[in-house]
């Protein structure tokens, strides 16, 4: 019955014997579409009303009533984070939906630039920001999920940084895969939370989060594109310290540089 779907273990044990557990997951995986479908519905049927709200609160002239300016910003932000809430989920629903990506190449020269340049442009120039290039080789993936992906790392690190912090932006590569990672000096995690940190809404502290303006989704895309290239996040940190977030990619993914063109 091609509706059913089983999950399969097989336990090797005493040698040459084996035991194959099989389990009906059909119910369990409906649910999780049910689930799948009712907020990528959700989401979509919010972007409309939003998108009205948004638009008129910004012909609004907050000089043509002085009184209420301080409402109208607060209206202005709130829903512009909702917008950036509906936006965030909209693209895990369609990351999870995703089948095949592009495999294209990704310059790693270019893209440390790319991101360099937006930590810069993020944090105003307040934070020192260098990038790192250990290996040569370049990646093979989708440039638009990887690209967006780490930018949530770069700006959480600016974020999560005082100014005045510095910000590293290092790739490494060698035979056996490459590592990118967004190191920073700011006010770092408490142990207990890192297991959790890609989950989503998961954050350390709401109230301080929420001041920085992020939807407590960005670490739960970056998982979802990391896991759609077949690589995975590593968070290592120390509060008051700083982080480091680090994209690991087997060696499958690796890209030998491009030959430079043979002089005539
Ligand atoms: P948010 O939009 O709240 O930043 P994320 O999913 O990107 O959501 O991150 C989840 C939580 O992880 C954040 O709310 C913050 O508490 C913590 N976090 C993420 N990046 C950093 C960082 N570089 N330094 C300190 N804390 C971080």
């Amino acid at each position: 019955d091609e509706n059913v779907r089983l999950s399969l273990r097989l336990i090797r044990y005493a040698g040459d014997r084996a035991l194959l557990v099989a389990r009906d997951v059909s119910q369990l995986m409906r649910l999780e579409q049910v689930r799948r479908d009712f907020v990528a519905n959700v989401s979509h049927e919010l972007r409309t009303p939003l998108t009205v709200v948004h638009g008129y609160l910004d012909m609004i002239e907050p000089e043509s009533m002085p009184e209420y300016e301080p409402i109208l910003h607060e209206l202005r932000n709130q829903s512009r984070r909702m917008t950036q809430i509906v936006e965030d989920l909209l693209t895990l629903s369609r990351l999870e939906a995703q089948g095949e990506l592009p495999q294209e190449r990704i310059s790693l020269r270019s893209l440390l630039e790319a991101l360099r340049r937006e930590a810069v442009a993020l944090s105003q120039s307040s934070h020192a920001v260098t990038t790192e290039l250990i290996g040569k080789h370049d990646l093979s993936g989708s440039t638009k999920e990887l690209h967006s992906a780490f930018s949530n790392l770069v700006s959480n690190a600016v974020r999560y940084t005082p100014a005045g912090g510095r910000i590293t932006l290092r790739w490494e590569s060698d035979a056996n895969g490459g590592r990118l990672s967004v190191i920073d000096t700011g006010q770092g995690i408490a142990p207990q939370h890192l297991p959790r940190l890609t989950e989503r809404f998961y954050r350390v502290s709401t109230s301080r989060s929420r001041e920085t303006g992020g939807t407590g989704l960005g670490l739960s895309i970056v998982k979802h594109v990391l896991q759609l290239h077949q690589a995975h996040l590593e968070i290592r940190s120390e509060p008051g310290v700083g982080s480091t977030f680090t994209c690991v990619f087997g060696r499958e993914r690796l890209l030998e540089p491009l030959a430079l063109a043979e002089a005539p």
